[in-house]
C-alpha cells in the first residue's frame, strides 16, 4: 500500500512521515504546489506523522481551473454513455483495491477497519448510481403544435468545485464526483486538510479507469484555498460538506459571485424512545448510532429523548455501550483538540447536575497512547438549556433528556437550529407517523438509528445542515449538477402556421 500511494503522489522525505509531501492532482498528473505553507497529517490512532499538506495557492488553483477548462468542452460533448464507462470501471477498481483503500483511510481518520471497509463498500453504491444516470436524464419531448416539438436536455454546468471534510475521507468525495463527472462537469476537489491521502489513491482508480486527464483536478489547502474557489470567475458551482459555521461562509461567498451553491452543514440528530419501543433492538440502535466511527458522523445519534418511562430500555443502552472499547470496536476521534472539546461537553453536563452513566474520558489504548481515543458515553438527566443538547459534540455521546409526551419530544427537536436526522423507535405505527409528520429534519428513522437513505434515494437534511436547494446524491442531484436545455424545433414548413409558429 505504502508503494503505492509515495511513489506518485507524494515526494517523499522522513521529515514528512510516512507518505512524504503530498502534491496536487492536476491535469492528470500528481504536481508540487507553490504552497509556502504546509500542514501535517497525523494519524489519530496512534499519533504517527503520516504526511505533510500543502496549503496551495491561489496560482496552484488557476492551474487546476485552467485544465478543467480545457478538459470540458470535449468531456460535456462525449455521450453520457461513454462517459459512464469510466465508472463501470472506476466501480471495478474499487472492489479490487478495497481492502487497500479501506486501510488508508482507516490510517488517516482513525475509524476502525470495519467501519472503513463499509465507507469504501458505500462508495461502490455512489458509483453504480452514477452508472445508471443515462437511465434517468433522458429529458422530454411533445409536439406543442402542429410541426413543433418542445424538448428538454440536461447539460452539464460547466467547472465545479467539490469542498469536503474529514469525517468520510472516501465517501464523500465519492457523492459528488461520480454523479458530477458522469454528468459532463469538470471538477476541483478541496480534501480536508486532515484526511489528505485516500482522494489521491481514488484520483489514481479514476486514472486507471481511463478518466480523460483534467476532468478531475485535486487541490489540497485550508481556508484560503476555499476562498479562492468561492471568488473563482473559471468555477461555476459549488458543492461544500462540512460544518454549518463554514456551510454558510461558503454558501453567502460563493452566491455571491452569482454561483450555484450546495452547502451542507453540521447536525444535531434526536432519536425519541417511546415506551413500547422494542427493548433490545433500541439499545442496540442508539449504542451503534452514537458510537459509529467514534460518533463523527453527521447522522449519528446526539441526543436521546425518552417519552415516559423507558428506563428498563436505558440500563440496556449502558450495557450495549459498555461493549464497545476503544482500540477494538471503537475507533479515534479526529485530533486532541477534538478529544479535549469532547471531554469538555462531558464535564461541563455533570458540573451542570448531569448524570454520566457510561464514562469514556480519560480512555486509552496499550501500546497506542498517543492515539486520541474516547469511550462511549451516556449521559443522563440532560436538560434543553445545557450546551451539550444543543450543541454538535461529534463524539461517541448521548445525552438523555426526559419528557413526558410525544409533543414534548417533538418540541426539543424542532427547537434544534439544525436538521438532518431525527428518528423514532415504537411498534405504533400511527406514532411512527406522527413523527414523520412533525420532525424538523430531512430524514427521519422508524426504528433505524442512522437513517441515511441508501440510492438511489437522495441525501439531505433541512434547516441549517443544508443551505441551497436540492440534495447532493441519488435523484435529485441531477438538478444540482445540470441545466436545462429547452429547444423548439420545426422540421417541416408544409406543417402549417398557427399562433406561434
Ligand atoms: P469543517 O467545516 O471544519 O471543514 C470542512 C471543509 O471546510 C474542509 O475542507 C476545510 O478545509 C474547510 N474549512 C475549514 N475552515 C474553513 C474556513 N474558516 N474557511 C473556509 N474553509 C474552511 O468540517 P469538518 O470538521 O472537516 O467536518 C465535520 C463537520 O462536517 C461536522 O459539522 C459534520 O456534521 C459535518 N458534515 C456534514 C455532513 C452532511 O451531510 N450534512 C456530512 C459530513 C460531515
Amino acid at each position: 500500500m505504502q508503494t503505492a500511494i509515495s511513489e506518485p503522489v507524494t515526494s517523499t522525505s522522513n521529515a514528512a512521515g510516512k507518505y512524504g509531501r503530498i502534491k496536487n492532482f492536476i491535469d492528470g498528473q500528481f504536481t508540487g504546489s507553490a504552497a509556502t505553507r504546509s500542514i501535517p497529517v497525523i494519524s489519530p490512532l496512534d499519533g504517527a506523522l503520516l504526511a505533510e499538506m500543502p496549503c496551495s495557492s491561489a496560482a496552484d488553483l488557476d492551474a487546476a481551473v485552467r485544465s478543467a477548462r480545457t478538459a470540458f468542452p470535449r468531456w460535456s460533448r462525449t455521450p453520457i454513455k461513454e462517459r459512464v464507462q469510466v465508472f463501470f470501471r472506476y466501480k471495478y477498481l474499487l472492489e479490487k483495491n478495497l481492502q487497500e483503500l479501506a486501510a488508508l483511510v482507516s490510517e488517516e481518520n482513525g475509524k476502525t477497519m470495519g467501519e472503513a471497509i463499509a465507507e469504501i463498500e458505500k462508495c461502490i453504491e455512489l458509483t453504480e448510481f452514477a452508472t445508471s444516470l443515462p437511465q434517468l436524464v433522458t429529458g422530454e419531448v411533445l409536439e406543442v403544435s402542429k410541426g413543433v416539438e418542445c424538448r428538454t436536455e440536461h447539460a452539464a454546468v460547466g467547472v465545479v468545485a467539490s469542498i469536503v471534510p474529514f469525517n468520510f475521507p472516501a465517501m464523500v468525495p465519492n457523492w459528488t464526483i461520480p454523479n458530477a463527472l458522469a454528468l459532463g462537469n469538470c471538477m476541483i476537489l478541496k480534501p480536508s486538510e486532515k484526511v489528505p491521502l485516500s482522494v489521491t489513491r481514488i484520483a489514481l482508480l479514476l486514472k486507471e479507469a481511463g478518466l480523460p486527464d483534467g476532468v478531475l483536478n485535486i487541490v489540497n489547502g485550508d481556508r484560503e484555498i476555499v476562498e479562492a474557489i468561492c471568488d473563482h470567475p473559471g468555477i461555476e458551482a459549488v458543492s461544500f460538506v462540512g460544518s454549518t459555521k463554514i456551510a454558510k461562509i461558503v454558501y453567502q461567498r460563493s452566491t455571491s459571485h452569482f454561483k450555484r451553491c450546495l452547502a451542507l452543514g453540521g447536525a444535531k440528530n434526536h432519536l425519541l424512545v417511546l415506551p413500547d419501543a422494542k427493548p433490545d433492538m433500541t439499545a442496540q440502535n442508539v449504542a451503534a448510532s452514537m458510537s459509529g466511527c467514534a460518533g463523527q458522523r453527521c447522522m449519528a445519534a446526539s441526543a436521546m429523548v425518552a417519552v415516559g418511562d423507558v428506563d428498563a430500555i436505558i440500563d440496556k443502552i449502558c450495557a450495549e455501550a459498555r461493549k464497545i472499547v476503544p482500540g477494538t470496536n471503537l475507533g479515534a476521534v479526529i485530533d486532541k483538540a477534538a478529544k479535549e472539546r469532547i471531554t469538555r461537553y462531558i464535564t461541563e453536563a455533570e458540573e451542570q447536575g448531569a448524570k454520566i452513566l457510561v464514562d469514556g474520558r480519560g480512555a486509552t489504548v496499550p501500546g497506542k497512547e498517543n492515539g486520541t481515543y474516547i469511550g462511549p458515553t451516556v449521559i443522563d438527566q440532560v436538560t434543553p438549556d445545557m450546551a451539550i443538547a444543543k450543541d454538535e459534540v461529534f463524539g461517541p455521546v448521548i445525552s438523555i433528556l426526559h419528557v413526558n409526551t410525544l409533543d414534548e419530544a417533538l418540541a426539543i427537536e424542532n427547537a434544534s437550529p439544525y436538521g438532518n436526522a431525527a428518528s423514532v423507535f415504537t411498534q405504533n405505527g400511527s406514532y411512527a407517523r406522527y413523527v414523520i409528520d412533525h420532525a424538523s429534519a430531512g430524514m427521519v428513522g422508524i426504528n433505524v438509528g442512522v437513517p441515511v437513505p441508501r440510492e438511489p434515494f437522495p441525501f439531505g437534511g433541512w434547516n441549517e445542515s443544508k443551505f441551497g436547494v436540492g440534495d447532493i446524491t441519488g435523484k435529485s442531484s441531477i438538478e444540482f449538477w445540470t441545466r436545462l436545455k429547452k429547444s423548439t424545433v420545426k422540421w417541416n414548413p408544409e406543417a402549417g402556421t398557427n399562433w406561434m409558429s
